[in-house]
């Protein structure tokens, strides 16, 4: 018979997590979702439901998880600042504690582990665009480290779970993604700027709108972390996954304006504390060992991520 894998997937009911859960059961395999909906919502993965290969489980990863099985994606986490500052000292225990456990689990089940680290693992940083070897610029003690120094320590667990413990990992380095089922009140950039001009409410840009982000449509992201979990096993990474275009803030927000019609005028808000000017990944890696690179450009990819967010405000009402 043939063998189905056993998948492990935390912070499933994310963002990027039921993207994952949804393309992973379209490759025949099992899926085991848990998360424990701080910033994920049961209706991102309500159509999967009704799949016998798909199970959902409420369950907070700094607590441990006996299971059996063979993968183990590791996203459980919140991804947004205003989300991640809510209660700083539970972002840290979700990374590092929720790393020790699930690496935990790794090495019991002898099952592949992936994880979803970040491009904040750079800091503010000072080598432009970005490549995996740029160990990075980040204060250890502002209001963004609970998640930065977090997922540093959750890279460096799983370095040593696999020098120590012959644990197969493997390290994706996410840069901004968006896409449809972002929460909309997530307070993220692209989901603050669609969802204002959808109300014709001001967009508003933190700073002068100078800074820049590069942004990658969730489609090309899920397919990335896909590629990576089934490359050699030799491939640890870290591998950065994002799209290289890069825009600054004025760029993006005009961009929604066009795009939406919008009646909206733009203002301007003081700059969070330890904001990144500039932010671009360097994807030679990619490119290379895992024959990856984002196929959708900005445009293409705001165009379905609005009319998700116009059903998502129409609901609303
Ligand atoms: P998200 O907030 O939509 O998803 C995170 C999920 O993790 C949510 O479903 C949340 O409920 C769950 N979760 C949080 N703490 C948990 C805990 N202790 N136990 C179990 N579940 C928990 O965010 P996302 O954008 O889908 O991000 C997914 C992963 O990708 C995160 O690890 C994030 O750090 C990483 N990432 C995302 C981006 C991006 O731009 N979206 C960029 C870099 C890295
Ligand atoms: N763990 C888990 N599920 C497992 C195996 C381990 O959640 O199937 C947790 C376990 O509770 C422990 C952590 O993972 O706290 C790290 O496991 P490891 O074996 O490295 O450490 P030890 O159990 O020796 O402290
Ligand atoms: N930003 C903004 N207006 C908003 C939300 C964010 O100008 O309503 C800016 C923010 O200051 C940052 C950039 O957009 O410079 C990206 O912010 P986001 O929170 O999406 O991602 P991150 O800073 O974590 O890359």
């Amino acid at each position: 018979m043939h063998y189905v894998p056993r998948i492990l997937v935390t912070g499933g009911a994310g963002f990027i997590g039921s993207f994952l859960c949804e393309r992973l059961l379209e490759t025949g395999a099992e899926v085991l979702c848990v998360d424990n909906f701080f910033t994920g919502r049961r209706t991102n993965v309500a159509h999967l439901l009704s799949n016998p290969r798909f199970e959902l489980m409420r369950h907070d990863v700094t607590f441990p998880l006996f299971v059996e099985v063979d993968q183990i994606y590791n996203l459980a986490c919140p991804a947004s600042p205003i989300h991640y500052q809510f209660d700083p000292v539970q972002t840290t225990k979700t990374s590092v504690h929720g790393a020790i456990n699930m690496l935990g689990l790794a090495k019991r089940t002898k099952a592949r582990i992936l994880q979803a680290s970040t491009s904040e693992v750079y800091g503010d940083p000072e080598i432009h665009p970005q490549p995996e070897e740029y160990w990075g610029n980040v204060n250890p003690i502002g209001i963004r480290s609970c998640y930065d120094e977090g997922k540093r320590c959750a890279e460096t667990l799983f370095f040593d779970y696999h020098r120590q413990h012959k644990v197969k990992i493997k390290v994706a380095r996410i840069f901004n993604t968006y896409g449809p089922r972002m929460h909309p009140n997530d307070g993220r950039v692209v989901s603050n700027f669609i969802v204002q001009a959808l109300q014709d409410k001001d967009l508003t840009i933190y700073g002068d709108g100078t800074q820049t982000r590069s942004f990658c449509f969730v489609s090309d992201l899920v397919d990335g972390l896909m590629r990576l979990m089934n490359s050699p096993e030799e491939l640890t990474g870290p591998v950065n996954l994002g799209n290289p275009g890069e825009f600054s803030m004025l760029e993006l927000a005009n961009k929604v304006i066009e795009m939406t019609g919008s009646s909206s005028k733009i203002v301007h808000r003081p700059l969070p504390q330890d904001d990144p000017r500039k932010r671009q990944p360097d994807i030679c890696r990619a490119r290379e060992k895992l024959g990856w690179e984002p196929t959708v450009k900005l445009e293409d990819g705001l165009r379905p991520t609005i009319e998700y967010f116009r059903s998502e405000i129409q609901n609303l009402h």
